[in-house]
């Protein structure tokens, strides 16, 4: 019988960051990040963010690297860690180190960018009671109520009719005015109060009160005096019409920053840790490791939110094709080839927030397998739902490598499941990876109150996540 090693303990228990871990450390690291967070908040503007990390360190446009045509000498290896970045239409992207022969394979970590938020209609102005509304059509999996009533501010971009293209954001500096969706007083919603929750806040109710000032002055034909005026605010402001907004992305997100939460200061409340968390550890581990064991990458994808879809999320694969790019450019020739001995060979981390336990609702979780905050990054072997369904089940045998690596590391990691069996679940991008033969595996931190406009996030639980990603891109093989 095989002995137990020293380190070994017979019962399995969970470490708790704060007990074991310097709180310094964590602490500068999650001011780099609340100051991130509070920037990023939609798909675009963490794409800039995220480009902006890329270009102070060293990493090169992919469109500026290929203008240069470069020859590979025979016999010379000619990748030794060159970085790239690509963006793709400015909603996702990939920052690469290339290192040695990919064919070993590569580590990758795939996030995403987007997060839960309520985007306008097309055709998105009205006015009904004298009252300018904006129409809505939410994006991703809200409980609607929790977007009633919290100040929202406006970002995108609007494209003209002469193409310009022009990039809003209005409510995020306290003189700028801000945007709400107003719920009904309790004093009046008899109607409504033995409706099952899901049934009272429709999604068409989801209207956001843009103005209430009648314009003096309108033409003949023009009834709603008060829309009328709104347009011409904006018209003055912005010089368009209403037509523009037909081509134009524009995205209502809570306003409010991110704070610390708690007397001791242990949580970061704001919206959009889902996922843009794991971007933005990714991104840092990628550019803090002094050292890279392989070929490795981060990858942000859009649209995680609405099933991957669209060129801009993980069905796409648009990083996969730039790294064959890079590679013909580079002088390599059988691309293909290449290509399919890296990807049988390569490990993706596949990094997206699980739950943590809220104890408040302890009953939609099973407590033994429950990931909790301040325990470390959660490794999740399988998300899906009802049997497992559309999961992605990452092997034992690689379940085993990485927590081998993290425990010598001396990274504090928990296994982690989406809530009980039957009780519901979830996906991320992992199967997307998978389709393609990598290996992959859910990894990422706890977060409580996921999908609202104010998620909580362990200080703790941050900085073993960039630890995890730091130390896979630089020990992994
Ligand atoms: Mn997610
Ligand atoms: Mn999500």
């Amino acid at each position: 019988m095989q002995k137990m090693s020293k380190k070994e303990e017979l019962v399995y228990k969970p470490k708790n960051v704060w007990l074991v871990k310097k709180k310094k450390d964590m602490k500068a690291f999650a001011e780099d990040y609340r100051n991130f967070v509070d920037v990023a908040k939609t798909e675009r503007l963490t794409a800039d963010e995220a480009e902006k990390l890329a270009r102070d360190n060293g990493f090169v446009k992919f469109e500026e690297f290929m203008k240069k045509k470069k020859k590979k000498k025979k016999g010379a290896d000619p990748v030794r860690d060159l970085k790239i970045y690509v963006k793709n239409r400015n909603k996702s992207m990939a920052l690469f180190r290339f290192k040695n022969d990919i064919r070993k394979g590569m580590n990758l970590v795939g996030a995403h960018l987007d997060s839960p938020r309520i985007d306008l209609k097309p055709r998105p102005f009205i006015e009904d009671s004298e009252v300018a509304l904006a129409k809505t059509h939410y994006y991703g999996g809200i409980k609607k109520y929790q977007w009633l009533n919290i100040p929202l501010a406006l970002h995108g971009v609007i494209i003209k009719g002469n193409g310009d293209k022009l990039r809003i954001s209005i409510g995020e500096k306290a003189d700028e005015p801000t945007f709400v969706i107003s719920d009904l007083l309790p004093h009046l919603d008899k109607d409504s109060r033995d409706k099952p929750i899901s049934k009272v806040y429709d999604g068409e109710k989801l209207n956001v009160i843009i103005g209430t000032i009648p314009a003096k002055v309108v033409p003949k034909n023009v009834k709603e005096k008060v829309k009328y005026q709104i347009l011409r605010i904006l018209n003055n402001k912005y010089g368009i019409i209403e037509e523009d907004l037909v081509s134009a992305e524009l995205e209502l997100v809570p306003a409010f920053k991110p704070r610390y939460v708690g007397f001791d200061n242990s949580l970061i409340g704001a919206y959009g840790h889902d996922d843009r968390v794991c971007a933005y550890t990714a991104v840092r581990g990628l550019i803090d490791a002094t050292d890279i064991s392989r070929t490795s990458a981060a990858i942000l994808f859009d649209k995680e939110e609405i099933g991957s879809e669209g060129n801009t999320g993980a069905k796409a694969h648009f990083w996969f094709s730039a790294i064959r790019r890079i590679l013909r450019n580079i002088g390599y020739t059988d691309v293909e080839g290449i290509m399919d001995e890296a990807i049988a060979n390569s490990l993706v981390l596949s990094a997206d927030v699980n739950v943590a336990l809220n104890p408040t609702f302890k009953e939609a979780h099973e407590l033994n397998n429950a990931a909790k905050v301040g325990y470390g990054i959660v490794l999740t072997k399988y998300t899906g739902s009802y049997g497992k369904a559309l999961a992605n089940d990452a092997h034992a045998e690689i379940v085993g490598k990485l927590r081998a690596l993290w425990n010598e590391e001396g990274v504090i990691w928990q296994p982690g499941e989406l809530g009980k069996v039957d009780q519901g679940g979830g996906g991320t991008v992992a199967k997307y990876f998978a389709q393609l033969g990598t290996d992959v595996i859910d990894c990422g931190p706890g977060i409580i109150g996921m999908h609202s406009p104010f998620e909580l996030l362990s200080v703790g639980d941050l900085y073993e996540t960039y630890l995890a990603y730091r130390t896979f891109f630089s020990k992994f093989v």
